[in-house]
């Protein structure tokens, strides 16, 4: 009830839960529908548009999709121009979750819907749903991953005994994305203690997430920090770089041209997103570990939700606690993500039908 009072309630005028208000059966059918993705740089942004854009389109609606180059005031114009050309309802993976106040108070006044895609959209009651996956548990993932990789838990969790020290380095996300410290968080979770008593050490000191991130999630970025860390801290081969915490396979082939172009051996690579040319690393023995997010699921979702709202009915969600954008806890759908390695990449991401082999070799 709280649910449904929330998503009728904070929308003035707009087509809300509560029968009197449902639009006609029918009527939204053929409604022109919104969609804002960040960057084409990453592919599992091309995959989520594309995804969003059939789904749709197969259930009845016209699809307007808009990818902004990372750049914040284009992904706003976008979001203007979609309004103005009368979209009912608007999906957006935000590029700076706190940038789209005035856009989305357009919406609000016009009772377009807003559903935050993957990346929540901070500081504005003009967000109705958040459909993503489970943030921080990724973050674990990321973390425990790291851990299996250096032997300091073995494949079911259970901590060896080993003592290490074992030299590691972090990575995060950019600061604007507010995934990116749910998965630091959520890493940091489990290797903090073993930083504490000394099984991990970040050799550059370098643990706060500030002086972590890696701003628009950028492989140069990461690749060049990576760098300047090897030179500044083990340079002449005296300390051995054992292992690498990465958010996003993107920065971890950074990390790994890095350690490639100083000829030292592979550390210990995690990441996320299980994009082709990471897939192929980890088979080749290269990129330690990613996380497989079915992105398929999250635009089946978000389609799924925008027709349910567009025909008067009450969306599924499942977390209604987490995601608090500063103004409001956002009513969520958060799918489950899945560690990968070379022993189970097979399993879950040729066998399932995701990536064929031939796509994975082919790499971009
Ligand atoms: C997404 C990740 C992705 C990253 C970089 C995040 O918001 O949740 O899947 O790796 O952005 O594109």
């Amino acid at each position: 009830a709280a649910l449904t009072m929330t998503a009728a309630g904070c929308g003035g005028g707009r087509a809300g839960t509560a029968s009197s208000e449902a639009p006609a059966a029918g009527a939204n059918k053929g409604a022109l529908i919104g969609v804002a993705m960040p960057t084409k740089t990453s592919e599992r942004w091309i995959d989520d548009g594309n995804n969003v854009k059939s789904k749709l389109e197969a259930l009845g609606y016209k699809v307007d999709l808009q990818y902004a180059n990372d750049s914040v005031p284009q992904q706003q114009q976008q979001i203007e121009s979609m309004l103005n050309n009368g979209a009912k309802a608007l999906i957006v993976a935000s590029i700076d979750g706190t940038a789209l106040t005035t856009q989305l108070a357009d919406a609000g006044k016009d009772g377009v819907k807003v559903i935050a895609y993957d990346r929540l959209i901070n500081g504005t009651p003009d967000v109705d749903y958040y459909v993503t996956f489970d943030n921080q548990k990724v973050g674990v993932q990321q973390g425990t991953s790291l851990l299996t990789g250096l032997g300091i838990l073995d494949a079911d969790g259970k901590d060896t005994g080993k003592a290490g020290p074992f030299n590691v380095e972090l990575f995060a996300g950019s600061p604007d994305d507010n995934n990116a410290q749910f998965f630091f968080n959520g890493a940091m979770s489990v290797l903090q203690p073993y930083i504490d008593k000394g099984t991990l050490k970040v050799v550059s000191g370098q643990t706060d997430f500030s002086q972590v991130a890696i701003q628009q999630w950028k492989l140069e970025t990461a690749q060049a920090r990576m760098e300047t860390i090897l030179n500044g801290f083990y340079a002449k081969g005296d300390t051995k770089l054992d292992g690498v915490l990465s958010p996003y396979d993107g920065l971890s082939r950074g990390i790994l041209n890095a350690t490639k172009a100083a000829g030292i051996p592979n550390p210990i690579v995690t990441g996320q997103d299980a994009e082709k040319a990471s897939d192929k690393l980890i088979q080749d023995g290269v990129q330690y570990s990613t996380i497989f997010k079915d992105t398929s699921k999250l635009a089946e979702t978000a389609s799924t939700m925008v027709d349910a709202i567009l025909t008067g009915k009450t969306p599924e969600t499942n977390d209604t606690t987490t995601y608090n954008n500063k103004v409001k806890v956002v009513p969520a759908y958060l799918h489950q993500s899945v560690i990968i390695t070379k022993d189970n990449l097979q399993k879950e991401i040729i066998d399932s039908g995701y990536y064929t082999q031939a796509e994975i070799d082919k790499g971009e």
